[in-house]
């Protein structure tokens, strides 16, 4: 018998499967999926048996064939569907087959780990086996291969005498880790008072103290504010003891979750959830767009479907696009299906994600929830697979191999004959356009949940509130309205828009701007640690006092970030309570979930936020949300500006009001007859679909033209002139004259770290051949690659354009 392996070297030149013979004593216990060490040149490798088969090619000379040395897994970590899978992407995207594979597994297989055998039920095991077992109960496989017992374990296995284990090393395992606590016992009042006169060590202790009922991780305290010298120096005076803490790997397994009751379903949702049903009961593969305004119960519908699923005891995968804006998303998954869901997502340990995987790949769970790799999630007999919130571009992986999950999940769907539910408030104009063709099937929840009415949007134009003299961030109207809600103890959400916002050096005198020396793009400036950073290449340095260019002094931080925000706002209402979330205040564990906690539980008034509030948000007592500035995306140089506007502010719209207390929203723009704003006023998405359809159209964009984007980087200005007009030219051999190939042309962002960067642009709608030239291009430009550093990145249905 002979396995076809794919080698674990992540190089287009071994990208196929080699032959392997399979030795007699390993030939119970090979299936498709398992991990092997082959003999490959002079080394041994890891590989993945991707087939197994009697007859080798028919040019292979047996006789020369290897044999596999070892296996490294009895149950396969592969399904057969995973695997076929890697086959149809790669060859449709051109990617690696090994990139896929990575991308797939769980990165603590690749991990330092064991895996050993258990003792279940030792009675049943013969007694020279049993004596082979360690103190633990445990036989690990690699001895157990040696001393050839595979053959008599693997029976014991199946009946369940003994089981499969797999122990990953400290560092990814469950953790012991270092935390901070207050001595018990003292008198802290007199403490705090005798720590007055240094400001850091009565901070840390107070906060302490008030954190004494939880783990308090000694590095969480260190990412805070606090510094390491203050915590010796309470340890030193003993009112600050170090241990260790066993940290819980799964965060809300310590958690008891009440029940969420199921909710009778409204007319719509009923007409949605039956036709959902009907696919899965008749195992069909069907896509469905479930367009529905936020609060329209899109949620509720996903879990009574769901729970239909598993009643035909199939499984359902639910992806979300970033997992940590979600708590109370995966709060309503567990309250609902409990142990059933796993949770996959990249703030878990690699032991934690590993633990879920395996629940899933074992049956153990029935339900995943989590970001664009779960799509890879092992289930064997999905009954529906759902993407919330389908226009987000986290679904696509901007890395290589760039997979987008929606992609994946049609293929998968079809794989299972399953329906797939696309939901989203704002769909993507490719998903729209689909439906409206009939290739997706439509299903509307037009209203929200109850006859509750969207809020009312009201739209300022901060032209005018400067021309009458109102320089501020705030404009009258919206500090109005937040007064008043402050005076009715009610909640406020306010919006800062981020994207294609930074804050960056600006010379007054003579308008220099610091740019990275390796890349052309301004520096930003990071306030935390008072440095200029390059987001592209890393480059780090402290901000000039003087411009580089004219010496001038008035050279300072422009652009507001929302830590200066929330002190202004703090300013103009001095007992306002308030919460700020960004990138700086989640960076710990945990922190997202804290803050919105508090938030819900009203320890906050006001809740100031970047893009990570727009999502999820559910809390009755937000009665404003506005946003400060909803331009700035609308400037970006690409094509889904208005798009990717239009999606964000009803997103940020639908977090007022969804409960009893009626919503207002106030949007400041520069730009208040932009469709993308007053389409959001209007909540309209089909007035805003048709105009945005137009634009698209005239330009050549999606959805009427698909989209191919090359990029071509070296060094050396010259070698990346001639490689892109190469390209040009493969291309212009291959394409029809319906396409059009635009370019080359610098890139938007043309050097990156020195290196500099060339694009074309291809708008296509059908072309036989241009896969063939993908082929071949990926091919020619991976030898020149590895000869001369010479890199052409090709991104099939670009999200970004820089
Ligand atoms: P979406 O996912 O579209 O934003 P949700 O499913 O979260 O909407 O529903 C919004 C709110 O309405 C939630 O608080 C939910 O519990 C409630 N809800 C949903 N469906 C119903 C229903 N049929 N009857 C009563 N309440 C419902
Ligand atoms: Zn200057
Ligand atoms: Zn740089």
């Amino acid at each position: 018998m002979i396995a076809k392996v794919i080698v674990d070297i992540p190089s287009k030149s071994v990208d196929y499967t080699f032959d392997y013979i399979i030795p007699t004593r390993l030939q119970s216990m090979i299936q498709v999926g398992v991990r092997v060490i082959v003999p490959f040149g002079p080394r041994t490798i890891q590989g993945y048996v991707m087939h197994i088969t009697n007859q080798p090619d028919s040019d292979i000379d047996t006789a020369k064939l290897k044999e596999i040395k070892e296996i490294q897994d009895i149950k396969p970590e592969l399904t057969e569907e995973l695997i076929q899978l890697t086959e149809w992407y790669n060859n449709y995207f051109v990617t690696k087959r090994i990139s896929m594979l990575e991308v797939m597994l769980p990165s603590a297989i690749k991990a330092k780990y064991t895996k050993v055998f258990a003792i279940e039920d030792a009675e049943n095991i013969p007694q020279t086996l049993l004596q082979r077992f360690d103190g633990e109960g445990h036989y690990p496989y690699k001895t157990a291969q040696y001393n050839d017992d595979l053959n008599q374990l693997l029976p014991l296995l199946k009946q369940g005498t003994v089981a499969e284990v797999t122990l990953l090393s400290q560092n990814v395992g469950k953790k012991k880790q270092r935390a901070v606590a207050v001595v018990e016992g003292f008198d802290e009042e007199q403490i705090l008072g005798s720590l007055e006169k240094s400001k850091k060590q009565y901070e840390l202790y107070a906060y302490l103290l008030d954190e004494r009922h939880r783990t308090v991780l000694l590095k969480d305290i260190e990412a805070m504010e606090f510094s390491k010298s203050s915590v010796d120096t309470l340890v030193r005076k003993g009112y600050v003891e170090k241990y260790d803490a066993i940290v819980e790997r799964d965060p809300f397994e310590t958690r008891v979750f009440e029940q969420d009751a199921k909710q009778q379903l409204t007319t719509d949702q009923q007409q949605a959830f039956d036709a959902i049903l009907e696919k899965i009961q008749a195992h069909e593969q069907r896509t469905f767009l479930l367009h529905g305004v936020t609060g329209s119960g899109k949620t509720e519908v996903y879990l009574q479907t769901i729970e239909e699923a598993l009643k035909l005891d199939r499984q359902a995968m639910m992806l979300v696009p970033e997992i940590a804006l979600t708590p109370q998303m995966v709060l309503r998954f567990k309250r609902r299906f409990g142990d059933e869901v796993a949770v996959l997502h990249s703030g878990l340990s690699k032991g934690e994600r590993y633990d879920e995987w395996q629940k899933i790949r074992d049956g153990k769970a029935r339900v995943s929830v989590g970001a664009r790799s779960s799509v890879f999630a092992p289930f064997k007999n999905l009954g529906m697979i759902i993407i919330d919130e389908e226009h987000e571009s986290t679904y696509k992986q901007e890395d290589y191999p760039r997979y987008h999950a929606r992609d994946i999940a049609q293929w998968r769907s079809q794989y299972h004959q399953c329906p797939l539910i696309l939901g989203s408030a704002t769909p993507s104009l490719e998903t729209y356009a689909r439906a409206e063709k009939g290739v997706y099937e439509l299903l509307a929840l037009p209203h929200r949940v109850n006859q509750q009415a969207l809020p009312e949007v009201e739209i300022v134009d901060m032209r005018e509130e400067l021309s009458s003299g109102n320089r501020s961030m705030f404009s009258n109207q919206l500090r109005d309205a937040i007064q008043q809600r402050l005076d009715k103890k009610e909640q406020i959400v306010l919006f800062l828009n981020r994207r294609g916002y930074a804050s960056f050096m600006l010379c007054r005198d003579c308008g220099h701007v610091p740019q990275c020396p390796n890349c052309d793009i301004s520096l930003t400036y990071h306030k935390t640690t008072d440095q200029l950073k390059c987001h592209y290449c890393g480059h780090q340095e402290v901000p000039p006092n003087r411009c580089p260019n004219c010496e001038s002094e008035h050279i300072r931080q422009v652009g507001t970030g929302t830590q200066r925000v929330e002190e202004l706002l703090q300013e103009v209402f001095q007992d306002a309570r308030i919460i700020r979330m960004d990138v700086d205040t989640t960076s710990r564990k945990g922190a997202h979930e804290k803050l919105l906690n508090d938030f819900g539980e009203r320890k906050g008034d006001i809740l100031l936020g970047t893009q990570m509030i727009a999502k999820g948000l559910d809390f009755p007592n937000i009665t404003l949300v506005g946003v400060l500035n909803a331009d700035t995306m609308l400037n970006l140089p690409d094509f889904r500006a208005s798009e990717r506007t239009y999606q964000l502010l009803t997103q940020v719209a639908g977090r007022a009001g969804r409960h009893e207390k009626e919503g207002q929203v106030i949007i400041q723009t520069y730009n208040p007859d932009h469709y993308a704003i007053k389409d959001v006023q209007q909540n309209d998405y089909i007035a805003f679909f048709e105009k945005e359809m137009s634009y698209r159209k005239i330009g050549k964009y999606p959805p009427y033209f698909f989209l191919m984007n090359f990029t071509i980087s070296h060094k050396e200005m010259k070698k990346v002139m001639e490689a892109s007009k190469h390209i040009h030219k493969v291309l212009l051999q291959h394409l029809s004259d319906k396409a059009l190939v635009l370019g080359p042309t610098p890139a938007a962002l043309a050097r990156i770290n020195n290196e500099f960067r060339f694009q074309i642009l291809v708008k296509y709608k059908s072309e036989p051949a241009l896969h063939e030239a993908l082929k071949y291009l990926d091919d020619y430009y991976h030898d020149q690659y590895l000869k001369e550093k010479l890199a052409l990145k090709i991104d099939i249905n670009p999200q970004m354009m820089m």
